[in-house]
Parts: structure tokens; sequence; C-alpha cells
């Protein structure tokens, strides 16, 4: 696909259709504001609400796709929703199955140097993965050069892959990406054959953009007009969480009187 005009105009998306789409979802800065602490984030009860209506409502064809482990997003509450984790290095479906890829060798010393470097100047914080190795200089943007060439220099050394967040760069394991993530998922029942749906705030949510464009989906960018390769936009996470909760609307009263899912704990 040849890249969009970067100035063009995004509208807002339309609505979920329920019965066609496959809809995946980035987590932070997108169904969550962002935090300067990764563990400290907010998950409302009526977000996870929304998100387990959501998946009955797609009969299963909702999945995170996010740079954290799969296992951080089960302690945010998303035990019983698929998702791709760390990048696209994991996946796990919603009845449990999961897939990960090998851990590459060298992520054990890229970690214990990101560990020992993060002790060098307060704010600085190491985030340990099971296929990654973070540092989030949100409170510490003055070591943001230093970072970045520090995991430049290991991933070069070890051949991984340096992936730059908000505030934040990581090594990890080489070859995935949201695109690929995506794309993998929407190999597999229950999301085969359906028009895949991406929300995603960060720049490593143009791969998964890309993916869901060239299938003839719908990427939507969360955030500030920036470039990008997303067909629509929403503003914020509020906006996120308004536009979700007004596809169920929308699906609850063309299904009245046939039982919906209202009662959900
Ligand atoms: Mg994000």
């Amino acid at each position: 696909m040849t890249d969009p005009d970067p100035d063009r105009p995004l509208s807002e998306p339309p609505l979920l259709d329920f019965g066609t789409d496959a809809l995946f979802l980035d987590f932070d800065g997108t169904l969550v504001e962002l935090c300067d602490r990764p563990d400290a984030v907010d998950v409302p009860d009526q977000l996870l609400r929304t998100l387990h209506e959501l998946n009955d409502r797609l009969q299963g064809r909702l999945a995170l796709v996010s740079g954290r482990a799969i296992e951080v997003l089960d302690g945010f509450g998303m035990i019983g929703l698929a998702a791709a984790g760390s990048h696209g290095s994991e996946w796990r479906l919603a009845g449990g199955e999961r897939e990960y890829l090998p851990r590459p060798d060298g992520l054990d010393i890229a970690q214990q140097q990101f560990a020992v470097f993060a002790e060098t100047a307060d704010g600085l914080l190491f985030e340990d993965k099971p296929l990654g190795a973070a540092l989030h200089y949100r409170r510490a943007p003055n070591m943001r050069e230093a970072a970045q060439e520090l995991a430049k220099q290991l991933a070069d050394k070890h051949a991984l892959h340096v992936q730059h967040g908000h505030d934040m760069v990581e090594v990890r394991v080489a070859g995935v990406d949201k695109g690929t993530a995506i794309a993998e998922l929407l190999s597999l029942s229950p999301f085969a054959g359906h028009r895949p749906v991406f929300l995603g705030d960060d720049v490593t949510d143009e791969d998964g953009f890309r993916t869901v464009e060239d299938a003839g989906g719908m990427g939507i960018l969360v955030g500030a007009p920036r470039r990008t390769v997303a067909s629509h936009r929403l503003p914020g996470v509020r906006d996120v969480n308004d536009w979700l909760k007004r596809s169920l609307h929308k699906d609850k009263s063309q299904h009245a009187g046939t039982g919906t899912s209202e009662d959900m704990p």
C-alpha cells in the first residue's frame, strides 16, 4: 500500500459493526491514560465491563495488542480476553491457548545493563519483561539520549530489536511487531474472515495500522494529529471509551428485546 498523505484530515470512525468486525486494542494511551509509572495505571471497573461486553457482542473477536507482557495485562483484569503481548512476541486466545517466541540470547545481558544504567539517575525506571527490557525516562527526560544510545548498542551487539515508545526505549526479540501480531490473530478462529479494526496511540502502533488498512479494515489513531497510516482518529482515551460504549449502545438498541448483557457483573 502507498502511504497516504500525512497531512490529510482524519475523520471520527464510524461505530463498530458487531456482525463483521474484529477489534484489536492497544492498552496504554488508548484504553487507559499514560502514567509516570507503568505499573500505576488506573484500570476502571467500568472499562473492564465494557471490554468483556464488547467481547461477548463480537463473539470473542476482541484482542488486546500491547507492548506489555500478557501476564501483566492479566494483572490488570484482562483474563478471559485474547491478547498479543510483548509487541507480538507472545499471544493468547480467549480460551487460554498460548504461544510465545523463544527468549533471545543476549537479553539477560541487556537486562542487567539496563538495570545498572537505571540506577545512575533519579527518575529512570527499568522494566523487566519476559521477552524484552525497557528503560522509562518520562521522569528523567535529560537521560533520553543516553538511554536510547545504550539500547542501540545492546541491540546491535545481541541482535535484538530497538523499540521506541512514549518516553521509553526497549530492546526485545526481533522480527515481530504489532502488525505481525494482528496478522497472526487474523489467521485464527474466531478472528479469521472478519474486518480488522485497530486502535492505538503510539508510533509502535503504525505497524498494526498498516496491517488492518491493507486488510480492508480500519486503523484508528488515538491522540493528536500526526503522520500516520491510520484512516481515522479519536482525540484521546476518554473518546475511545465513549466510542466503544456508543458502539455497544447502538448494538443494544438494534437487539432490544432479544436479551442483552446489561446485567453482567
Ligand atoms: Mg499505547
